[in-house]
């Protein structure tokens, strides 16, 4: 179990899937840069903050819910998190002040389009594993739900997804125990990395002097 002082940010599971180095200049050197990309993303995700508590027939929408996982030393909020009422005789969980059970369904909100890795999946995991600890539930299911084009994809929360988000979520604290940032790898990505001035990935891929282990940490897979 983590203690409160060393809880780490769900969105860090996105950043370290991205490029390790983005993830410590953001979360041990709390840079941030806003580009187009991050921008319109938060503008999505203000419109869906900003929006009331809505009931739509067997559905419960409870919005900014602010989650946690000590077992996996997680912090963060979800969108939106959708309760389903459950026929009678299946079990969820009970909602103040609601008859029956309720099945909880995350939903997580992002600007453009599916991408290619497991980053938003990961992110959605992240905050499912949230809600089972905190709600002492089972969560088999929860969405995506994409700006361009506007449409929602359901992810099945399976067992290897599971373990790809609870291996990352370690390899974070890993990093953030070391207090290291990786040196900078100039790749493809970096055009679309928000930090890509601050980084200087091409003069900082000259002064690669990193030691094995870090630069193992860097590169390999989660
Ligand atoms: S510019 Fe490139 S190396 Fe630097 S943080 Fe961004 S993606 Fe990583």
């Amino acid at each position: 179990m983590f203690p409160e002082t060393e809880l780490l940010s769900i969105s860090g599971l996105q950043h370290f899937l991205f490029c390790r180095r983005q993830w410590a200049l953001i979360h041990l050197e709390q840079l941030w840069s806003e580009n187009y990309l991050t921008a319109s993303g938060r503008v999505l995700h203000e419109q869906v903050h900003n929006a009331t508590a809505e009931q739509r027939g067997n559905i419960r929408l409870a919005r900014t819910l602010n989650l946690v996982s000590q077992r996996l030393g997680l912090i963060g909020q979800a969108d939106l998190v959708e309760f389903h009422r459950l026929p009678a005789g299946e079990t969820g969980v009970k909602l103040s002040g609601q008859k029956g059970q309720w099945r909880v369904y995350p939903v997580e909100y992002k600007h453009g389009k599916p991408k290619t890795d497991k980053s938003d999946e990961i992110q959605l995991c992240a905050q499912a594993l949230c809600l089972e600890e905190m709600l002492q539930t089972t969560i088999p299911e929860g969405a995506l739900f994409y700006g361009k084009p506007r449409r929602r994809q359901i992810v099945a929360l399976t067992e290897e997804l599971r373990q790809f988000t609870e291996q990352t979520a370690r390899k974070i604290h890993e990093m953030f125990r070391l207090g290291i940032t990786p040196p900078a790898v100039y790749t493809a990505r970096c055009k679309s990395c928000s930090l890509i001035e601050y980084c200087l990935p091409k003069l900082g891929a000259e002064k690669n002097k990193a030691s094995g282990y870090i630069r193992r940490l860097m590169e390999e897979n989660p």
